[in-house]
């Protein structure tokens, strides 16, 4: 089948852009999509929500802005001051590259419309071009894209590069047109994405009608099961009424564990192929037996106790040697949830059940079962989660003996209790150098939540790091910085940190028109990405939360 052309899609991607309506939103593409094929429907999809690799792999096709930049000016005989105005006038690399390529002072050898199947193949070389050397390879990709590109191409081509789309395409409204264009119930649409976890493969699956036979299985990871936060224990008794699992919440690393024909892999929050950080938990389930799919976390631990989470974090960022890792702070993975069992899945039956199937599969094994106590009542809850901070856990996650598994829900079946102030996940938009003893290292953090498409900052905080951690964000915010102003520096956003803070403010010093009072990082959030932060209706909710409070006081 012949593949259709980019630029249909970059028209698309332009009408969309140019429409406040979701609705109309939702049927441009919706009306797109239904004249393309499923390789290219997964390809547009993929495009449409600022990706060029599916979730999950670790193979990014990522192109820094430097990187971008050099071949833009390469490409179109553009200036560093022309680059840099553009820049500053449309703050967004997508239009500076539209711009520029309207004077394109290279034409490539033989001008051919350039196909999604052609920009795929660029994407599937960006993401093995790897080590000594991929830096030119990865230019001269790029190059010979952008040289085949019109402007308009151009422009989608360098927001699906660096992931910023600005389209108000949210994830939520794409899948919506994928149903529309291809017939499919919000329903269906809703849990074939999810099993799937890649908005691509699921327009793939669409396209190709097939999207409602789509199931759950081995090392296609699923997305996970979120818990709903309480804030005290009364509220949890209220919300169960009967008699409910309390477990320890522990503080490690959330992730999935998927075994097949004596394979064993491992997936991170963000669906990230994680098995190669964690040999302990490979060892502990590989084997002949039934295929698996079992939920749980992984946890430093060692003398019967849990070690600091932090421990985990150069582990996963692979800086540290691994055998170094694994004798400094083991890990054990404590399950918790099983979603698929020899062939079946077994996410709809109750938790009561899928326990006792849990049970089997962990037996035997040097992974543990979570912790699980029934509990009813305030003061039941209270006391598990009093027993739980005496040994060192994060609180508590309660759960509904009779619930399903709802693949990445914050689903009323699970309730967490954490003891203090609720935190919020952040992202870094900018950054400082510090004073005095922090002078010469990059220690002041200005962040960020989400609202709607766009991220607004709340605070500015300086404490909570180590020194070692420090170094290390400011070898990474140099980076991903997108200007620097000398003292102060924007970057790209990907940097999670997690805050606690004593209070929200209003204030017109951020853009969000609030303050966070006393903001300290308590962890980076290595196992989270800028689609995982908090927004701005949970600050807001957290403000109103103690206006309330005072008012009653
Ligand atoms: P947090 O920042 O509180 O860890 P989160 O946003 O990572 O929250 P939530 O689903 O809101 O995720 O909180 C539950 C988290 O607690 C899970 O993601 C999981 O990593 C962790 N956890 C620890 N023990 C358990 C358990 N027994 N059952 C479920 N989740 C658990």
């Amino acid at each position: 089948m012949k593949s259709a052309a980019f630029l249909g899609l970059a028209d698309a991607l332009e009408r969309v852009r140019g429409t406040a309506s979701k609705k109309e939103k939702v049927a441009v593409i919706a009306a797109y999509l239904q004249g393309l094929g499923p390789e290219d429907a997964t390809v547009a999809a993929r495009v449409a929500s600022g990706r060029t690799s599916e979730r999950g792999s670790r193979d990014e096709a990522q192109v820094g802005y430097a990187t971008l930049l050099e071949v833009l000016r390469e490409v179109t005989g553009a200036t560093e001051d022309g680059v840099s105005r553009s820049y500053l006038k449309h703050g967004d690399l997508g239009e500076v590259a539209e711009e520029l390529l309207a004077h394109k002072k290279e034409q490539p050898l033989f001008a051919a419309e350039l196909s999604l199947r052609d920009l795929e193949e660029g994407f599937a070389r960006l993401r093995s071009a790897k080590g000594h050397g991929s830096g030119s390879a990865k230019r001269r990709i790029v190059k010979s894209l952008l040289l085949a590109a019109t402007p308009l191409e151009g422009k989608y081509l360098v927001k699906a590069l660096t992931g910023e789309m600005r389209t108000g395409l949210v994830t939520g409204l794409l899948e919506e047109a994928i149903a529309a264009a291809y017939g499919l119930t919000k329903g269906e649409a809703a849990r074939a994405h999810m099993v799937l976890g890649d908005i691509g493969a699921f327009a793939g699956e669409a396209a190709s009608g097939t999207a409602t036979s789509v199931r759950i299985r081995p090392f296609r990871p699923v997305n996970f099961m979120l818990a709903e936060p309480f804030a005290t224990a009364r509220e949890i008794a209220e919300h169960f009424l009967g008699t409910a699992y309390a477990e320890y919440k522990y503080d490690g690393v959330r992730a999935q564990v998927h075994r097949s024909g004596g394979e064993v892999r491992v997936y991170s929050r963000r669906l990230e192929d994680v098995t190669a950080s964690f040999p302990e938990i490979v060892a502990s389930f590989r084997g002949p037996g039934a295929g698996f799919i079992i939920d749980g976390e992984a946890v430093p631990f060692a003398g019967g106790r849990p070690l600091p989470f932090q421990l985990l974090q150069r582990r996963l960022r692979r800086m540290e040697d691994l055998e170094e890792a694994v004798k400094k702070a083991p890990v054990t993975y404590f399950a918790f949830d099983i979603l698929f069992r020899g062939g079946e899945e077994t996410v709809d039956l109750p938790l009561s059940e899928r326990r006792r199937l849990l049970r089997e599969v962990v037996a035997g094994t040097s992974a543990r079962l979570a912790e699980t106590t029934d509990v009813s009542g305030e003061e039941g809850v209270q006391g598990a989660f009093r027993r739980s901070r005496d040994l060192g856990y994060e609180g508590l996650v309660v759960k509904d003996p009779e619930s399903p598994y709802a693949m990445g829900k914050r689903g009323s079946g699970w309730a967490k209790l954490k003891e203090e102030l609720d935190t919020l996940d952040v992202v870094v938009v900018a950054a400082e150098y510090g004073h005095g003893k922090r002078a010469g290292v990059i220690s002041d953090y200005t962040f960020a939540v989400r609202d709607g498409g766009g991220l607004k900052t709340v605070g500015k905080a300086y404490s909570g790091l180590t020194d070692m951690e420090i170094d290390e964000m400011t070898e990474r915010l140099k980076a991903i910085t997108v200007k620097d102003h000398g003292y102060w520096r924007q970057v790209r956003p990907e940097i999670v940190v997690e805050v606690a803070f004593d209070s929200v403010q209003r204030s017109d010093r951020h853009d969000s028109g609030f303050a966070l009072r006393f903001p300290r990082i308590k962890r980076i959030r290595a196992d989270k990405g800028v689609a995982d932060i908090d927004d701005i209706w949970k600050v807001e909710r957290i403000f109103s939360g103690q206006k309330l409070k005072v008012e009653e006081a």
